[in-house]
This record gives structure tokens, C-alpha cells and sequence, in this order.
């Protein structure tokens, strides 16, 4: 039996060797590459990071209503199963499609803000992790975790903040995913609050707009500090909060940053580690 599995062990050792001496060399960068999709997921959030190593990371999972697309499509950028998978905040626009999500995916891990919201779609979303005995943690500022090349870092939060405009927005996980010289930063719907619980904010490639672009959220300060080259805004067209704000527009206009909408559909990122390129029709001016 242990023959056995030496020979396999030896075989399948040949055949990786085998596969890397025969990639050409587009296909070793491509290898090497970090893609990353900011899903159009209605009004709400989904991103999801394929790493170099084909590790999967997802961020929220968008609204109940959008969950079998949003399903869908993972399975649809070549997402068998989740490594990690992070609940910004309890809000069903981030969590509702956890449930759907959770029973057709394999997640291996699960990262939560710890804020307890009390609602249905959160009981509902921790009894299924309880049930699928998924590990599970509630980091805060100062965790970090390597993933391969990626790190990923925890800058909030710190510790809990009550009485604020929304203590659901303002306990959420803020997270900095660093590659090479690119990093993305992850701002949940943080608003003000929390924000200035961490200073500096670090500078960072691509920002993932706090709060769907809400003038609360993504402002003049915040861009100055993190000095993106690409902004992401996810909000579905025509909704009823007014996102994104126009204050927030026209900070994003005045900075000169390259924004890309989901509500014109998926957002597509690759890099090397050094650059970022997009696939992407329409560029918002
Ligand atoms: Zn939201």
C-alpha cells in the first residue's frame, strides 16, 4: 500500500514537473498572474480574487435576490470551492446570498465581522456555517494572513464602535489584499467612523469604494489618502439610496482616478504583481 502510493506520489510529481518545463512562457506569467471580478450583483457587493497559486478568495456575496446569478457566475470564472470567504457586515446586501452561495460552493473558510446584527439572513447565514462545520473567525486590526504571494491584512476593526451613523457599516472588516507592488483595498461599507479609526489609510492600487459610493462612504479625503489609480463603485442603477452621491462622483472626477461601475456589468482586473490591466468596454468619464 505505501509502495503504491510512493509510486503515484512519484507519478504525479513527473507529471506537475512535466506540465512546468512544457508552459510557454505567456502561460507561466499568466500562472503568475492575480485576476480579480467585482461582480454586478444588482444593488450590493460580491468580489472574488483568483490567486496565482488558483486559490479562491470571495468578499461578500451580494443580495438574496441576485443569489443564483451570483452563484452562477463564480462557477463561471472557474470557482469549485472558496478558501475564503469574507462576510464584510451583516447587511443582506453583502450576506443575503450566503445561504445559496454556501450550499452549492465548498468554503474552506470563513472570515465575519463578529458585529451581531440579530437579523434573519444573519442567524440564517451562521446556523448554515455551524451546520457545515466551517472554520470560522472574526479578525481584527493587526490580523494577516499569507496566502501563497497574497497577504491579506486586516486594518478594521479595531474595536467595536456604538452610537454611530450605522454601527453595522462601522463594525465592518476593512482589508488590504497586497500582491507584489499592487494592493486592493476592501472597504466593506465603512463610513466616516471607522475610517478615522485607522490613520494613515495605506495607499493602495485599486479601491473597492466604501459604502456603493455614498457620500458617507468614499470622499475627497479618503481618495487624497489612498491615492487610487482604479476606483471600483458596485451599486445597481436606479437605486432607491441615490448611490453613488454625486459629492462622491465629482471627488472621483477631480482626482482623475480611472473608475469602472458594476452596474455596467462585471469588473474584470489582472496583475503581474506590478501593473493592472482591465477588460472593460465602457470607462466611466
Ligand atoms: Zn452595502
Amino acid at each position: 500500500m505505501k509502495l503504491k502510493f510512493k509510486a503515484f506520489a512519484a507519478f504525479m510529481l513527473a507529471a506537475v514537473v512535466s506540465l512546468a518545463l512544457f508552459l510557454s512562457p505567456s502561460e507561466a506569467a499568466k500562472a503568475r498572474q492575480l485576476r480579480y471580478y467585482a461582480l454586478d450583483v444588482g444593488q450590493g457587493d460580491c468580489s472574488l480574487f483568483v490567486l496565482p497559486d488558483g486559490r479562491n478568495v470571495v468578499f461578500d456575496a451580494g443580495p438574496r435576490s441576485n443569489a443564483k446569478k451570483t452563484v452562477n457566475y463564480l462557477k463561471s470564472c472557474g470557482v469549485r470551492k472558496i478558501d475564503l470567504l469574507v462576510a464584510s457586515h451583516p447587511h443582506e446586501d453583502h450576506i443575503g446570498g450566503m445561504k445559496e452561495l454556501l450550499s452549492k460552493i465548498p468554503v474552506k473558510q470563513i472570515w465575519d465581522s463578529g458585529y451581531n446584527h440579530g437579523s434573519k439572513v444573519q442567524r440564517d447565514f451562521y446556523q448554515m456555517i455551524k451546520d457545515k462545520k466551517i472554520p470560522f473567525g472574526r479578525p481584527k486590526r493587526g490580523y494577516a494572513a499569507k496566502l501563497g504571494d497574497v497577504t491579506l491584512e486586516v486594518l478594521a476593526p479595531a474595536k467595536p464602535l456604538k452610537g454611530t451613523s450605522s454601527d453595522a457599516n462601522n463594525n465592518g472588516l476593512i482589508v488590504l489584499v497586497t500582491y507584489g507592488d499592487v494592493s486592493f483595498l476592501m472597504m466593506g461599507d465603512a463610513q466616516k467612523e471607522e475610517q478615522k479609526t485607522i490613520s494613515p489609510l495605506p495607499r493602495a492600487s485599486v479601491l473597492k469604494a466604501a459604502h456603493h459610493g455614498a457620500r458617507n462612504g468614499t470622499d475627497a479625503e479618503l481618495l487624497r489618502d489612498v491615492s487610487p489609480d482604479i476606483i471600483i463603485l458596485s451599486y445597481k442603477r436606479g437605486n432607491s439610496y441615490g448611490h453613488p452621491h454625486k459629492e462622491t462622483v465629482s471627488a472621483i472626477r477631480r482626482a482623475k482616478i480611472l473608475r469602472f461601475d458594476t452596474a455596467d456589468g462585471p469588473v474584470k482586473l489582472r496583475t503581474d504583481g506590478k501593473s493592472v490591466t482591465f477588460e472593460r468596454k465602457r470607462v466611466v468619464k
